[in-house]
């Protein structure tokens, strides 16, 4: 096996050390979403691809670990088909592997150590889970393994993991162009106590998560729309000189990431974060006189805490606070060049 933190076009076994060693380094999420995501989500990705249609980079080594970084399935797939044509964006990720690559030539040098555990437990993260045999195996050794885990290395069993609920939708033809509409994104961290809230949340009071997702952002959308429509009331004659919603809040889609799961008395209590956009013509209190227009569409961000309590009578509690919208300058004037075209 080499021990260069270069991708290997001969040895499985070295790409797969080298992936453990990039998801360390960049946090275990994919790159490209900066979604969480298990070890197994994760593929090693080209930021600059292998094969360029505008032919070989000059004296640039595509194999180094300063272009990668792992990836998820869903992103390679749109990546692969050639929608990521995004050059600030790739040029920012090469920036990140560039500043990534000495941490992750560190921990392949500590992984790649030829001995028998570290090959047995590569063997593991490589091995077909839905074979009945390795099944069968594993459960019979981790019964073995597990109590030793649980007194010498807690950390490995309580480690948060980040269940990915996010919804994706194939691209439609809007006026015979192909338009990819934006994803609903989901995601529920789970300690070793969230993991049991969970199973309570879905097998005793019945309430599968993805319904219970579903639940949050339809129960919340009116609550979101009341307070963005007051933070943009008491911004009036502050920021603004008018503001003026255009669409409501809640048309757009709505992020929901879910920090905790807890189990008391009955209850399962989700508490975590909604995130989402809208667009408001805006005319600043202070007005720039060289600007054509007093008025304009801006875009506006929001996130904010949420919490939501389920007993076996359904969502008995709720709260939420969108907090302080912030105007997203850089989409508006991407936006704004898009109108050019
Ligand atoms: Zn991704």
């Amino acid at each position: 096996m080499t021990e260069d933190a270069r991708y290997s076009h001969t040895s499985r076994e070295h790409n797969r050390l080298l992936l453990l060693a990039l998801v360390q380094a960049w946090g275990g999420k994919c790159y490209w979403c900066r979604t969480p995501k298990t070890f197994r989500d994760l593929q090693i990705d080209h930021i600059i691809p292998r094969n360029p249609r505008g032919g070989a980079v000059q004296g640039f080594d595509v194999d180094s670990a300063e272009n990668l970084a792992p990836i998820c399935g869903p992103c390679n797939q749109e990546k692969g088909n050639g929608e990521f044509e995004d050059a600030p964006r790739v040029d920012a990720m090469r920036q990140a592997a560039m500043s990534h690559a000495p941490a992750v030539q560190r921990n392949l040098a500590r992984f790649h150590k030829n001995d028998a555990v570290v090959k047995a437990l590569l063997a593991v993260t490589a091995a077909d889970l839905a074979s009945p045999d390795v099944a069968e195996s594993i459960e019979a050794f981790g019964a073995a393994i597990m109590p030793v885990f649980r007194e010498k290395f807690p950390r490995v069993v309580d480690a948060r993991y980040t269940k990915d609920y996010t919804r994706r939708f194939p691209p439609v033809e809007v006026e015979g162009r192909q338009s990819q509409v934006p994803e609903e994104r989901a995601l529920v961290e789970l300690d070793a106590e969230g993991q049991r809230a969970l199973v309570i949340l879905e097998d005793v009071l019945g309430m599968p998560m993805p319904d219970a997702l579903r639940d949050i952002r339809s129960y919340f959308s009116r609550d979101i729309d009341d307070e963005v429509k007051e933070w943009l009331r008491r911004s009036e004659s502050r920021q603004y000189r008018s503001a003026d919603l255009h669409g409501r809040p809640s048309s757009n889609r709505i992020g929901v990431y879910v920090y905790e799961v807890r189990y008391a008395d009955d209850q399962v209590t989700l508490t975590g974060e909604l995130e989402g956009s809208f667009a408001a013509y805006v005319e600043d209190a202070e007005r720039d006189y060289e600007d054509w227009s007093p008025s304009r569409l801006a875009d506006f961000d929001f996130i904010g805490p949420f919490g939501a309590t389920y007993s076996r009578e359904g969502l008995i509690d709720a709260y939420m606070d969108v907090g302080d919208p912030e105007e997203n300058r850089w989409r508006h004037s991407m936006a704004m060049l898009d109108l050019d075209e």
